[in-house]
C-alpha cells in the first residue's frame, strides 16, 4: 500500500503535461493555466501620481518645524495632465491617481490641512519628503516577468494582466475528463429507483469539483457491475480524453470490476493507498490515458478526489503540484487512530470563547455519510505517526475550500 505522499509524488512521472494552448479573453481567463510567461510592457503605475487627495509640492517647501501657508496656483483630477508645475511656496491641488505635476514630489491629505478664507492652505511640519506618492515603477517595473507559465489565474492574476494592457492571454488547453459511476445499484436521481438502489451522488460531485478544477467533462453515466461492459466503456473514453475518472468497483470485494477490467485492457500503477476514508485508489493507465478509479463511498469519493485526482489534473495542467496546507487549531475533541496511515477527520471549525480557532470532529464516521461533509467545514489531517489526538491539542485543519478549487 502506497502512502499519500508516495502516491502523489508517483503523479508526474506517469502523466504528461497536456499539449495545445488557446488565446482567452480577459474575462474568462480566471481559473485557466498560463501557457507562457507574462511580462510587464509598461511599468505600474505608469506615471508618478498621488496616492491621496489633497495639495502637492516641492520637498523643498516642506514645512520644518511649524506650519506653513501657501496659495494654491493648479487644480489637477486623474485622467489630466497638470497644467502647471511646481513651485517655489506654491502648491497644486491635486486628487487620487491624478499625475504629479512637474517638480512636485510630496502631498498632504487633505485631512491634514487647513484651508484658509482667502483659499491659501495651511500645511503642518513634519511630513516626509515623497510622502503619499506612488512612483512610476513601484509596483511593477517594466519589462519584469509577474506570471510564469504553468501559473493557475486568480482573479487577481487576471487584474494585473488588464493592467498592463494585455487583452488575451494565452492558456493551456482545458483537461478533458471522462467520468463514470459504477454499480448495478446505483440510477441517475430521475430514473426510476428500485428498492434496493440509490441515487447517483458521486458523478455530481465529481463533475462539480473537475469543474471547479477548470476541466471539461464529460458525464459518461454508470457503468454495471460487469468486467467486460466496464472494459469496453472505459477503453471507448480513453480515446479522446485525457483522464477518466470513476467511483466505486475498485476494492477487493467480488463485484469490484473496475480494477480488473482496467487490467484487461491497461496497467495499473497503483490501486491501494494507505488512507482513511479512502484505501481502494486506483491509478492506471488505458491505451496512454491515464485512469483513477476512486472510493465508491462518497467521504472516500470526495477525501481522495481532493489529493489524488486534483494533483493528477494539476500535473496534467503543467501547473505545480502542491498539496493544499493546512493551518493549525486547537483540537476539541479527543481521537485514537492506527500507525502507518493517513487520516481525515471530519470537523466543524468554530471560534472559541478566546477567539482562537477550534475544530469539532464530526460525530461519527461512516465513510457514506454526505452529511458529514455538508455539516462540516473541512478536514482535520492525522499523519501516518499519529495514534491519538487529545483535547486541546493542536492539530492541522485543512478547509474545505483549500481542497477544491
Ligand atoms: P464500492 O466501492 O463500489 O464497493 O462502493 C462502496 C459504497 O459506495 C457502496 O455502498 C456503494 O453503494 C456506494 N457508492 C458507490 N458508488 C456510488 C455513487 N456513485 N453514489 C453514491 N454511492 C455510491
Ligand atoms: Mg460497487
Amino acid at each position: 500500500m502506497l502512502s499519500v505522499d508516495e502516491a502523489v509524488a508517483r503523479l508526474p512521472t506517469v502523466l504528461d503535461v497536456v499539449e495545445g494552448s488557446e488565446s482567452v479573453g480577459l474575462a474568462a481567463a480566471d481559473g485557466r493555466v498560463l501557457a507562457q510567461a507574462i511580462a510587464a510592457p509598461l511599468p505600474l503605475p505608469p506615471f508618478t501620481n498621488s496616492a491621496v487627495d489633497g495639495y502637492a509640492l516641492r520637498g523643498e517647501d516642506l514645512p520644518v518645524d511649524k506650519e506653513k501657508s501657501f496659495s494654491v496656483i493648479d487644480f489637477v483630477q486623474a485622467g489630466a495632465p497638470a497644467d502647471f508645475a511646481a513651485t517655489a511656496g506654491k502648491a497644486i491641488r491635486i486628487f487620487t491617481g491624478a499625475p504629479m505635476p512637474v517638480g512636485a514630489d510630496t502631498v498632504f491629505m487633505q485631512e491634514d490641512v487647513r484651508v484658509a478664507a482667502d483659499g491659501t492652505v495651511v500645511l503642518p511640519f513634519g511630513l516626509k519628503r515623497g510622502a503619499n506618492v506612488r512612483p512610476a515603477g513601484e509596483d511593477i517595473a517594466q519589462g519584469q516577468v509577474v506570471l510564469k507559465a504553468g501559473h493557475r489565474l486568480r482573479p487577481q492574476d487576471v487584474a494585473l494582466a488588464a493592467a498592463l494592457g494585455h487583452t488575451h492571454l494565452e492558456v493551456r488547453r482545458r483537461i478533458r475528463v471522462a467520468v463514470f459511476s459504477t454499480g448495478n445499484e446505483i440510477v441517475s436521481p430521475g430514473a426510476p429507483r428500485g428498492p434496493v438502489q440509490l441515487y447517483d451522488s458521486n458523478r455530481f460531485m465529481l463533475l462539480a469539483m473537475l469543474r471547479r478544477l477548470g476541466c471539461e467533462v464529460d458525464d459518461l453515466g454508470i457503468l454495471r457491475d460487469d468486467q467486460d461492459a466496464t472494459a469496453h466503456m472505459l477503453k471507448r473514453a480513453a480515446a479522446g480524453h485525457d483522464l477518466i475518472l470513476t467511483s466505486g468497483g475498485v476494492s477487493t470485494g467480488e463485484a469490484d470490476y473496475v480494477k480488473a477490467a482496467v487490467e484487461s485492457i491497461g496497467s495499473l500503477v497503483f490501486w491501494r493507498m494507505a488512507i482513511k476514508p479512502g484505501r481502494p485508489v486506483a491509478m492506471g493507465v488505458i491505451d496512454g490515458t491515464p485512469f483513477i478509479g476512486l472510493p465508491g463511498n462518497p467521504v472516500a469519493s470526495y477525501v481522495t478526489f481532493a489529493y489524488v485526482a486534483r494533483a493528477a489534473i494539476l500535473a496534467l495542467s503543467g501547473t505545480a503540484v502542491e498539496l493544499p496546507e493546512p493551518v493549525q487549531a486547537r483540537a476539541a475533541f479527543t481521537y485514537k487512530k492506527k500507525a502507518g496511515r493517513r487520516e481525515y477527520v471530519r470537523a466543524h471549525l468554530r471560534k472559541a470563547s478566546d477567539g482562537s480557532a477550534e475544530v469539532i470532529k464530526f460525530p461519527r464516521e461512516g465513510a457514506g455519510l454526505l452529511s458529514s461533509l455538508v455539516d462540516t467545514d473541512g478536514l482535520v489531517e492525522l499523519r501516518e505517526h499519529v495514534v491519538q489526538v487529545e483535547h486541546g491539542q493542536s492539530v492541522p485543519f485543512l478547509a474545505y475550500s483549500s481542497l477544491v478549487g
